[in-house]
């Protein structure tokens, strides 16, 4: 056994295996047969571990992989993957170099880029921006433009075309349905020239709720996890959230009306009561607004938190409930949603999950049933 292996308990992310598996099964069921699914394990899979949870995906039946970062990408190649990893982000020449060196397949959004692309070779999706307005080319002819010219450069391996979805998470929003229209109008006559193009634009709420956007190809994310791409409950879309945070009671002190707790004395006892210190705190990402607005549990008994959250700890009030010192808390699991979590927070589930920290001891289990 490794003798620095962590066996803390103060902040531990358990990842459920088996719920990340039954996830990718549960999205590829919804899939016509032969439509890729491309696992999305940027940011570090969303804080759950990109290595462990990038092929438990490919076990499941994700048929290939997509980070952000070229450093994302060696990290799986290190790690043993062998399948087509997809690099989603802008790369610098350096980048791309690298890109090439572990066989990961990039994004060209720019002429400028593709003439980096055309010296280097490589396997390449084009990016039509259809209204995101963040990488990819807007003018489609342009566009068309660039395939061709990357179709005659030696090297250059032309797998995809793609686009990004703004709006596929409001589902009274129209903006999904044009972009793909605009996306569309672009790759029908593009098929003619280059009929093995890969086409792709969904994320998990378009692959969920906009199966017109399917395609060829799916690249789903947050759904992987078992989060709602909607902020509802991820369980009307048959997903299993995979991860639970938890820390212990460290201590438990009597607080008397006029007692004050923590930073700031944010928190001032008006009537008897107990504290629980719990030691996470916002270096482990437990965000510091969640004073005197998150909640806890401790055996399935939701408690406030209450006073400021500091950077190592925070203070739970126990009230008069049976709680010991040793008992686990949990801070995001089946007692306190991710989403819950975030609508506390004024942001998504997204923002909570990749903003665990280092710090937290990642665990991986397989208690869900694999099917
Ligand atoms: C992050 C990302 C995705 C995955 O989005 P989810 O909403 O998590 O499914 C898909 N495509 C691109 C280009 C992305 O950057």
């Amino acid at each position: 056994m490794n003798p620095r292996a962590d066996t803390s308990h103060r902040a531990v992310a358990a990842v459920d295996l088996g719920a990340i598996a039954a996830n990718v099964r549960a999205v590829r069921a919804r899939l016509r047969t032969g439509v890729f699914l491309c696992a999305v394990v940027k940011a570090n899979a969303y804080g759950h571990g990109a290595l462990p949870v990038g092929r438990e995906a490919l076990r499941a039946g994700a048929d290939l992989l997509a980070v952000a970062t070229v450093a994302e990408a060696e990290l799986l190649r290190e790690g043993g993957v062998g399948a087509s990893i997809l690099i989603l982000g802008p790369l610098t020449p350096e980048e791309l170099e690298r890109a090439n060196g572990c066989s990961a397949e990039v994004v060209v959004w720019s002429d400028a880029f593709a003439r980096h692309v055309a010296r280097t070779g490589g396997r390449v999706h084009v990016k039509l921006d259809t209204g995101m307005g963040r990488i990819g080319l807007r003018d489609p002819a342009a566009a068309t433009r660039l395939v061709r010219f990357l179709a005659n450069s030696g090297g250059v391996d032309l797998v995809g075309a793609m686009t990004h979805l703004a709006t596929a998470d409001q589902p009274g929003s129209s903006f999904a349905r044009e972009q793909l229209a605009r996306f569309k109008d672009w790759t029908d006559p593009l098929k003619e020239e280059e009929p093995g193009l890969l086409l792709h634009a969904a994320n998990s709420a378009a692959t969920l709720a906009l199966p017109a956007s399917r395609l060829d190809m799916v690249r789903v994310g947050i759904a992987i996890y078992g989060l709602d791409p909607f902020q509802n409950d991820p369980e009307d879309w048959g997903l299993a959230p995979a991860l639970r945070l938890t820390s212990y009671v460290a201590d438990i002190k009597a607080c008397e009306p006029g007692d004050s707790v923590g930073y700031g004395q944010a928190f001032v006892a008006r009537r008897s009561t107990r504290i629980a210190t719990v030691p996470i705190g916002y270096a482990d990402g437990v965000r510091r607004s969640l004073g005197g607005r998150g909640v806890v549990a401790i055996a399935d008994q939701r408690h406030p938190i209450i006073g400021r959250v500091s950077m190592d700890m925070l203070a739970v009030d126990i009230g008069a409930a049976e709680v010991g010192l040793g008992d686990t808390v949990e801070l995001i699991g089946p007692s306190v949603s991710v989403e819950e979590m975030a609508g506390r927070l004024d942001t998504i589930n997204y923002e909570i999950t990749c903003g665990l920290s280092q710090r937290v001891v990642r665990r991986y289990l397989e208690t869900t049933s694999r099917r």
